[in-house]
């Protein structure tokens, strides 16, 4: 297969062949906190924590654990917002050698139940305030201590196998033993995947892994500037805010902003006060943004990156031309849970290319495969993207025939269809699984979607197929309209019949004041096309 993309790393003046030695993950830290003793890491709510007091409250933290029994190869679960007790949770896990399953505090009982049973976690961390959804399932679970905090203070009353956690490091207490690390066997983190379109799967995320993607990050994003305050706002229980925020702060000594909630007049005062100088976000966040009427300074931001789901064409040139004289940058990348997470992103050392993923990261390679004959296809053609590289993970918890189905012959099928263009520039067409089969005519969601997006009147767009008697599926649009602006479905029609072939045209329509996001912010597609089931069976 052909690696055309190994020309514009040329260009760029950029190694693409990065050595990355195995090691612990941890280890980027306390690395820092050497290096930068009194450097801020984390700002929470204008309260400032050094990178020397973050590395001491990780080892008095880790000295706690060992205490109550956790060991090499334990999972515990951790289910936080963005906060400093996250941060200290990670690494003191790790620093053992247990497995952080990240979770989302949003999860109802069952989803908790499920993956705490499904990892085998024996100690899970929470909000004080999320404790009444553990309590209620903690018996039929493996848990077999909480450890809980708070923004609000110590409750007065905590049973015998429940926790304070910022009493583990509120005093000195000698350091826990130094755990042994292999870091290309093992596990650092269970990134549980698919939840919403599947069976829950935990990626298998070593050390290496995702130390790896943390320094494939910082040797593509060059320039020091850059990496001096980052605006945490993806939620750090996710694989794109925790190693594009998180794991790579540790590793470039940045100070990081942890926001817990996406509020965009919040997020557009932070950046007034703060000037963070990167900003990673996923698409709905940016549109949000630049429909704020509070967001006027754009560039105090040096570079934006979208990335977890498609950013629509439009919404970039819409940033591009906002921010044309600036030195802000806005660019796009892509990853997946089960490759720590980014395989691809557009340089900041060449031309972007609005619509693209960009290139593959340094030291990974990218191909795309015939769905039919399972070949390398040549430049231009649509296939399922598969992907080399040291961020791809060992495989699924527990799931030995699911990893064998997503992990073959050393690389990893994405089931997202994509092609490459001639400068070896990635484009995701859209994922296998969504794509629409209507009166047997294939169509991608997406490229109705880039349309919807251009109409002056649309502030967001989700296309579906539905279930129909007569096609099999039909083409459906859902849509947000800009604040104050109206529209009738007729419009809408007439408007996609002139730029979309007749058996692309949406069939139906429905405006919403809102699409279902998941916690991270990506619209969910499935949950539109279960409801509409629903309403078919009710009917
Ligand atoms: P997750 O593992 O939950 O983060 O989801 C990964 C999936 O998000 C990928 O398989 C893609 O379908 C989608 N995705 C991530 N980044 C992009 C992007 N830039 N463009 C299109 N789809 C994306």
């Amino acid at each position: 297969f052909s690696r055309p993309y190994l020309k514009v790393y040329e260009q760029g003046g950029v190694e693409w062949d990065l050595k990355i030695e195995p090691t612990a993950l941890h280890s980027l830290l306390f690395n820092s906190a050497k290096k930068y003793p009194q450097k801020t890491a984390l700002i929470f709510y204008g309260h400032k924590v050094s990178y020397a007091k973050l590395a001491e409250a990780v080892r008095r933290a880790t000295s706690v654990f060992f205490e109550l029994g956790l060991r090499k190869g334990d999972r515990v679960a951790v289910m936080l917002p963005n906060c400093p007790d996250f941060v200290i949770a990670y690494y003191a896990i790790l620093s053992l050698g247990g497995i952080v399953v990240n979770t989302n505090p949003l999860y109802v009982e069952r989803e908790i139940q499920h993956q705490v049973n499904d990892s085998g976690s024996k100690m899970i961390i929470t909000l004080s305030d999320l404790y009444f959804r553990v309590k209620n399932i903690r018996e039929s679970t493996s848990l077999e201590k909480v450890i809980l905090t708070g923004f609000t203070g110590k409750p007065e009353t905590l049973s015998n196998d429940t926790l304070w956690f910022p009493d583990f490091y509120a005093q000195d207490r000698p350091p826990a033993l130094e755990v042994e690390i292999n870091p290309m066997e093992d596990l650092a983190v269970l990134q549980y995947t698919g939840g919403t379109t599947g069976v829950s799967k935990g990626a298998m995320l070593t050390h290496y892994n995702l130390y790896a993607n943390s320094q494939q990050t910082d040797h593509f994003f060059i320039g020091e500037e850059k990496k001096q305050l980052t605006l945490t706002v993806l939620p750090l229980f996710h694989v794109y805010g925790m190693t594009s925020c998180m794991n790579l702060a540790m590793a470039a000594g940045t100070t990081m902003i942890l926001v817990p909630r996406f509020v965009p007049e919040e997020i557009a005062q932070i950046i007034k006060d703060y000037k963070p100088t990167f900003f990673p976000g996923v698409p709905t966040m940016f549109i949000a943004l630049l429909n704020c009427p509070e967001f006027k300074e754009y560039d105090a931001v040096m570079v934006y990156n979208s990335g977890g789901a498609p950013m629509p064409v439009d919404v970039i040139l819409k940033y591009q031309k906002l921010l044309a004289g600036t030195n802000t940058e806005v660019g796009e990348g892509y990853g997946l849970s089960e490759s720590s997470p980014t395989t691809h992103c557009n340089p900041i050392f060449g031309e972007g290319k609005p619509g693209s993923i960009g290139i593959p990261f340094p030291a990974t390679d990218a191909a795309v495969l015939s769905p039919t004959t399972g070949e390398f296809l040549p430049v231009g053609e649509v296939g399922e993207l598969v992907i080399k590289g040291p961020q791809v993970m060992k495989g699924y918890w527990n799931m030995p025939e699911q990893s064998a189905v997503t992990l073959r012959d050393g690389w990893l099928y994405t089931g997202d269809m994509a092609r490459m263009d001639e400068d070896g520039y990635f484009y995701i067409v859209d994922r296998k699984k969504d794509m629409i089969i209507a009166s047997g005519y294939n169509i991608y969601p997406r490229e109705i979607e880039e349309v919807l997006f251009e109409h002056p009147k649309v502030q967001e767009a989700v296309v579906a197929g539905v279930p129909d008697a007569y096609r099999g599926e039909t083409v459906k649009a859902y849509i947000v309209l800009k604040q104050g602006d109206t529209a009738t479905l007729e419009e809408f029609q007439a408007y996609c019949k002139e730029k979309l072939a007749p058996f692309k045209v949406p069939k139906k329509y429905e405006f919403r004041d809102e699409l279902p996001k998941s916690a991270v912010g990506k619209l969910l597609r499935r949950k539109l096309v279960e409801e509409e089931r629903k309403k078919l069976e009710e009917a």
